[in-house]
């Protein structure tokens, strides 16, 4: 490949800050509301005009693990039971209490934004939106400044502590700190999905909607259609008036821009696949239409930060406590194929069209279990260590939400949004309390973090 010098030049150090937190999605905002009421001069950096990660920009919903597993027991509550309050109160939500009777918080991506807008604000948080993090500036082992790029230019933003909440721990990836991503034995990531909504379909039976779900599957066995489930009529938003649909599949590297670029226009063409499909064969989907696909395909895993402590399989299985416990989660080891055939995977030696002839399914084939032994015990949860928050060689960066030191089993359950909500908010409380003691992160008085984060509505 050719290259080219780029010319140096000076770069305006346009905000300092005692916590950057990078990337505004379920690990990214709760992270910035925690850190500015504690007291912390903080700035949220995201590359959309609007914050929420896949939970907006991905129409990914519901919010997952707010309860212990296959229970009504909450598990996960201040900024989240707060952002669905107000979300409720916008008609746009169920109340918590309600939640917490359903397998996960339904809500209307277009609330959240608002939300999140109105939480950040009276926060304080200094929000820059439209704003990419490109580069990161170290000194020795530490983070002096983030690069970002927008329609302002070239910029640099200065900090004392920085959380990597970018999904794809592109700011430790930068600082040149370790990051794993995806299976051991070949590095592959849970594949990439997305959901999309699809409206102007007539009234549906239950049995009727059972029988389309059937001829789409059958479709898909004769594989005319590469989803992973059938299920194009689920109602995970609030209101209802359209069909949320999670189905499909690409198995690729959310960190190469083609793969990516090779997903959304591979899976708007299956969308669009399907919508032709039913109106061409279901009388109540004549008039049906695409009512949005998602502004991008979602990653389900990543890079992620090297820890002290990587989050494993087992724990999420055996309902892990720790001593140094910040948040606490109960989905289960729920892994997609990452070259994109099974799911879950652990069916894959019953179910995968590729069989043996699959170069990794070997390898996976060793680490497959029954479907018990995915889940925490019934009623319970795993918690999730502070020490999977902290980086082995950047004294002064967190990570939250999907960056945080996990195996891909681990990564499996802790990827969830309820789960991302609580570390978020553990991560920027310790941010605070970091910058206000003047020490690192790694220094924090963790009795002292639990203490604050029960003070504050968190579950710990
Ligand atoms: C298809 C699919 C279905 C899923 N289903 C569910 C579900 O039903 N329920 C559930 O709870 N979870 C579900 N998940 C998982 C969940 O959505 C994610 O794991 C979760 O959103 C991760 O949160 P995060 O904040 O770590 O990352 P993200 O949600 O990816 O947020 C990262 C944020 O950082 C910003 N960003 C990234 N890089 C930069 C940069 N360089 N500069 C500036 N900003 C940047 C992004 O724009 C984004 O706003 C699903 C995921 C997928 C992909």
């Amino acid at each position: 490949m050719r290259t080219l010098t780029e010319p140096s030049r000076e770069v305006p150090i346009v905000l300092e800050a005692d916590v950057v937190v990078c990337g505004g999605g379920p690990g990214g905002f709760p992270a910035a509301i925690a850190a500015a009421r504690h007291g912390a001069k903080t700035v949220l950096i995201e590359r959309y005009g609007f914050m929420g990660g896949l939970a907006t920009a991905g129409l990914v919903a519901p919010i997952l693990a707010h309860t212990a597993s296959e229970s009504d027991i909450p598990i996960v509550e201040g900024i989240l039971k707060e952002a669905t309050e107000r979300m409720h109160a916008l008609g746009c939500a169920p109340t918590w209490e309600e939640a917490l009777g359903e397998w996960g918080v339904r809500f209307d991506a277009e609330a959240l934004k608002v939300v999140i807008d109105e939480m950040c604000a009276e926060a304080g948080v200094h929000l820059l939106l439209h704003t990419h993090i490109t580069d990161v500036v170290t000194d020795g082992d530490r983070i002096a400044a983030v690069i970002v790029e927008s329609k302002s230019g070239r910029q640099a933003v200065a900090g004392k502590v920085f959380i990597d909440a970018t999904g794809d721990a592109d700011v430790a990836f930068r600082a040149g700190a370790p990051t794993t991503q995806g299976r051991a034995f070949d590095g592959r990531g849970e594949s990439i999905g997305s959901f999309f909504h699809i409206a102007g379909h007539a009234p549906l039976s239950e049995e009727r909607q059972q029988e389309l779900r059937q001829q789409v599957e059958r479709e898909m066995e004769d594989g005319r259609f590469r989803f992973y489930n059938p299920n194009f009529m689920n109602n995970n938003a609030h209101h209802c008036d359209h069909f949320s649909s999670n189905m499909t599949r690409y198995g690729g590297d959310s960190t190469d821009v083609r793969d990516m670029t090779h997903a959304e226009t591979s899976i708007r063409r299956e969308i669009w696949d399907l919508v032709r499909y039913l109106r061409a064969t279901a009388p109540e989907f004549a008039d049906a239409y695409v009512q949005q696909t998602s502004p991008q395909v979602g990653p389900r895993e990543s890079r992620q930060i090297v820890g002290p402590y990587a989050l494993t399989g087992e724990d999420v299985h055996q309902g892990a406590k720790f001593e140094d416990a910040i948040a606490r989660g109960s989905w289960w080891i729920d892994i997609h194929c990452p070259l994109g055939h099974t799911y879950p995977v652990h069916l894959c030696t019953v179910e995968c069209p590729k069989g043996a002839e699959c170069p990794y399914w070997a390898a996976e084939h060793e680490q497959m279990r029954s479907r018990q032994e995915l889940y925490p015990p019934q009623g319970d949860w795993y918690d999730i260590p502070y020490r999977s928050l902290l980086s082995v060689a950047t004294p002064n960066l967190l990570a939250s939400g999907r960056c945080i030191s996990a195996t891909h089993e681990g990564m499996a359950g802790a990827r969830v949004m309820g789960t991302c909500m609580a570390v978020g908010q553990a991560a920027g409380t310790a941010a605070a309390l970091a910058v206000a003691a003047g020490v690192d992160p790694a220094a924090v008085d963790v009795r002292a973090l639990q203490e604050t984060l029960r003070a504050d509505g968190a579950l710990v």
